[in-house]
């Protein structure tokens, strides 16, 4: 019997639920389909799509060691899958097919329209999550609205259940020589060279995060100038690690699982909860993924439309020095540390008005770590129209922000040139520095005052409430 493992977002041959069930049938082959127009029209970030590409390759040649084939399919859109699926199955005898789930909603509505028209089973797993989506749910069996009672949940299950980790497969046969693959890139400049592609890189530096910086995550874990975050978001985005294996590790490392607040290892794995929570909400709410609030009612609000505003701050041209070294970090190098990814979110939506929705489409425009589940639920939070239980009057200051989170201005210095030679005790508030002692200085003046901002933003969401 032959069977067939469609690789999406799951660029990986260890802890793959769907690739351990195909590999027991006996002869097996592997599929990557490009939806190219489809990956443009969700916004898939050149950087991205290029470590997709080079991870593909690394997969590739792990496959062909277990003597597994891997070819890439292209096609336009996910319409364009069912056929060629089917083509693909007739050519090469397969009586199988076998995936992992992905949350989104033209995912799953793919994932319909392949089961409708093969004739053969196609049987998909659940592997994006610890707990998988849609097993969580309150005493009304309805998923969370908030975070906090989420993770209890979460915790409880986990400690019921435990967690599985699936080893790569045996070979089924004999090493092959691998194919050459290479995604059509939508930009040629876009290199992610910069990140190490592959799951034995992305497990080294799994490790070294759990041993380095595990500990100290919870006091580091806010400042943009301090490598004290994993930065394995990449590798999570696109499959090449689960977070099931990031678990692992923290256990491996403390020897036990953290349970509760305060514990070591326990502020990291809460992250990897919150990552749970947005893809449960996804997978609950399909709407998120179609652009829409998850507060109904913050569908009325009427944002500002000034795209000459949201182009400065996506150059990083908005003369509030966090935002526009943030904004620049993300456009040099894909990335963005996420206390910066909050501050700059709350400033288009609550400085600048503008709508979040724009803001969640460039970020993932940009990202190589561009996911639809956290980027919306990211931009959701910030925007207060999503689920969280903040008041609509948390609006982040940025230049406080600033001075909190870069206290000695080297996050800034390192990104804003315009400002190299401002004392740090004003890198955050330079404009008058700088206009008493360079008059030909090129750094732009405030593109709002922020404490007027403020208030329309609340007075925005206030009305919501008479309306
Ligand atoms: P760590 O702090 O080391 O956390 C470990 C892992 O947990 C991360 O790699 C990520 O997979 C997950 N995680 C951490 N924080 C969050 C969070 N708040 N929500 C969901 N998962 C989280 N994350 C993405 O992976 N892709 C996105 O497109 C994305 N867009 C965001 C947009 C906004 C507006 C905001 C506020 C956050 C966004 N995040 C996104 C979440 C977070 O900023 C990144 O996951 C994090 O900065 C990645 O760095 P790290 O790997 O060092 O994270």
């Amino acid at each position: 019997m032959t069977a067939l493992i469609w690789f999406r977002k799951d660029c990986r041959i260890h802890d793959n639920p769907a690739l351990i069930q195909a590999c027991k049938t006996g002869d097996v082959k592997a599929v990557y389909i490009d939806a190219i127009d489809q990956h443009k029209a969700h916004q898939q970030a050149p950087i991205q799509r290029d470590f997709i590409s080079r991870n593909l390759q690394c997969l590739a040649e792990q496959l062909a060691k277990l003597g597994i084939p891997l070819t890439l399919l292209e096609v336009s859109m996910f319409d364009d899958i069912p056929q060629v699926l089917v083509d693909f199955c007739q050519q090469h005898a397969i009586e199988h097919v076998y995936a992992n789930r992905e949350t989104g909603v033209h995912e799953q509505q793919r994932d319909q329209a392949v089961q409708q028209t093969l004739d053969i089973p196609f049987t998909v797993y659940l592997s994006q999550c610890i707990i998988p989506e849609g097993l969580l749910s309150t005493g009304k069996g309805e998923m969370f609205k908030v975070f906090t009672p989420f993770s209890r949940a979460w915790l409880k299950q986990l400690q019921l259940a435990g967690y599985n980790l699936f080893p790569a497969p045996d070979a089924i046969g004999p090493a092959i020589k691998a194919n050459k693959l290479s995604l059509k890139p939508f930009d040629t400049t876009a290199s992610s060279q910069h990140y190490q592609a592959g799951e034995d890189e992305a497990h080294k530096k799994l490790a070294a995060f759990c041993k380095q910086k595990l500990f100290d995550y919870d006091a580091d874990r806010d400042f943009p100038a301090i490598d004290g975050s994993s930065q394995l978001s990449h590798y999570l985005a696109i499959g090449v690690l689960t977070a099931n294996q990031c678990l692992a590790a923290i256990v491996t490392q403390l020897g036990h699982m953290p349970a509760s607040k305060g514990e070591p290892g326990f502020c990291w794995l809460n992250e990897l909860i919150w990552r749970d929570f947005y893809h449960h909400l996804m997978y609950a709410y399909p709407r998120l993924s179609m652009h829409r609030a998850f507060k109904p009612e913050t569908e009325n609000l009427r944002w500002n439309s000034d795209q000459e505003v949201f182009q400065r701050w996506c150059q990083g041209q908005t003369g509030f020095p966090i935002i526009d070294a943030a904004m620049r970090c993300l456009n040099q190098t894909g990335w963005m540390h996420n206390r910066l990814r909050m501050v700059t979110a709350s400033f288009l939506c609550k400085d600048l008005h503008l709508d979040w929705r724009w803001g969640e489409s460039y970020f993932m425009s940009q990202l190589i770590d561009g996911e639809l589940a956290a980027n919306n639920g990211g931009w959701q939070w910030a925007a207060g129209t999503g689920a969280d239980a903040a008041p609509y009057f948390r609006v982040f200051n940025p230049t406080t922000q600033g001075q909190r989170f870069d206290p000695d201005g080297s996050f800034v210095k390192a990104w804003v040139p315009e400002l190299a030679d401002v004392p740090l005790k004003k890198v955050h508030t330079p404009h008058d520095w700088l206009n008493q002692n360079q008059a030909n200085h090129n750094y732009p003046n405030p593109v709002v005052d922020h404490r007027i901002a403020r208030e329309v933003a609340i007075k925005m969401f206030a009305d919501l409430k008479t309306a």
